[in-house]
């Protein structure tokens, strides 16, 4: 019996240096990050990484504010894999509220990304929010950050420029002062549901600029909200198709073309969620849980924030 394959149509498709095309991410933030001051190795999360990568993921998303880069780095010097089959996307923290920024500049936030990940290259790198001044970064603002990004994709250090938790307006700014070669090529926003646009219009103008939307927190309705008003329509989908909850999740987001970042300490639900391309939700199914999902929105992150955004 051959298994139908259902291949997704990402908005923008990424490669690794050795040519597979970049899907799915595991992530090491939310449960995983740890204080900026413990500079011990989370073996846990070290095996955890391993674990995602014997399974198949290859795709690995970190951040300066997680404190896990050198985690990532550990993990994959022990699994083995040549680094041009993994696409490892780090980020650079600016500061937010009364923290200042990580590292005394973006170039020392880049240059120790490099070291801690221990790789000659990152695949892709992200402003972490743009919810930032010019005090805590030490002096920089959103222009000066984006041209030092620029500089670094120069030197090849960093493959690919991008945004995270950016509004319309936060972009605009930065393709004001850059050529096109190096306007944001990725957006990563909370994404699910309950969430469609986490700014007014955000999903549908990243798409149209060539922007890849990749989707944190996708499964918010399984994980984080407890029996909730799509509770009932997954369940049914889920027989219909033998899948998890999480699955049809995971599968109605790439079916958005949004790549989704995922993360599971379970051995089962990580394969799960590398199992999910073999199926497709009809239009029909898409669309009402995408209506399902408007009528009931649950925000996780950056509440104050977006209020006006
Ligand atoms: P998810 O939506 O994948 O949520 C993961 C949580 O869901 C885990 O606690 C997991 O628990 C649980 N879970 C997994 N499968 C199921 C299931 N079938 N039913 C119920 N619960 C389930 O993503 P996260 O919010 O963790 O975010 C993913 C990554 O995105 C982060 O690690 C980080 O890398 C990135 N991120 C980026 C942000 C940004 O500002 N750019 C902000 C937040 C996250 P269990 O371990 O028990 O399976």
């Amino acid at each position: 019996m051959t298994t139908a394959s259902h291949p997704v149509k990402l908005t923008k498709q990424f490669k690794t240096k050795s040519g597979s095309d970049v899907s799915i991410a595991t992530g090491t933030g939310t449960k995983w990050k740890k204080d900026a001051k413990d500079d011990d190795i989370n073996q846990e999360l070290v095996d955890q990484i391993l674990l995602a990568l014997k399974l198949g993921f290859r795709h690995i998303d970190t951040a300066e504010v997680y404190n896990t880069q050198a985690e990532v780095g550990e993990a994959v010097k022990q699994s083995g894999i040549p680094r041009e089959e993994l696409w490892i996307t780090t980020k650079y923290n600016p500061g937010w509220r009364t923290i200042s920024a990580s590292s005394a500049s973006p170039s020392a936030s880049i240059d120790k990304a490099l070291k801690q990940l221990d790789t000659d290259y990152i695949d892709l790198y992200l402003i972490h929010q743009p919810f930032f001044t010019e005090e805590s970064t030490h002096g920089y603002t959103l222009e000066d950050v984006w041209n030092v990004l620029i500089d670094y994709k120069k030197q090849g250090k960093i493959r690919e420029i991008g945004v995270s938790n950016f509004a319309q307006e936060h972009i605009e700014r930065l393709k004001k002062i850059s050529e096109p070669e190096f306007y944001p090529v990725v957006n990563q926003i909370e994404s699910h549901p309950f969430l469609q646009d986490q700014s007014k219009g955000i999903t549908e103008y990243s798409q149209a600029n060539g922007i890849l939307v990749e989707a944190f927190s996708p499964l918010t309705p399984v994980s984080r909200v407890e029996k909730n008003a799509l509770t009932g329509y997954l369940d049914e989908l889920s027989k219909k198709y033998n899948k998890t909850g999480g699955q049809i999740l995971l599968r109605w987001t790439l079916q958005r073309g949004i790549l989704p970042i995922t993360t599971s300490a379970k051995e089962d639900r990580i394969k799960e969620a590398l199992d999910v391309f073999d199926f497709e939700l009809t239009q029909e199914e898409f669309d009402k849980i995408a209506e399902i999902g408007k009528e009931n929105p649950h925000r996780v992150f950056f509440h104050d924030e977006f209020k006006d955004l």
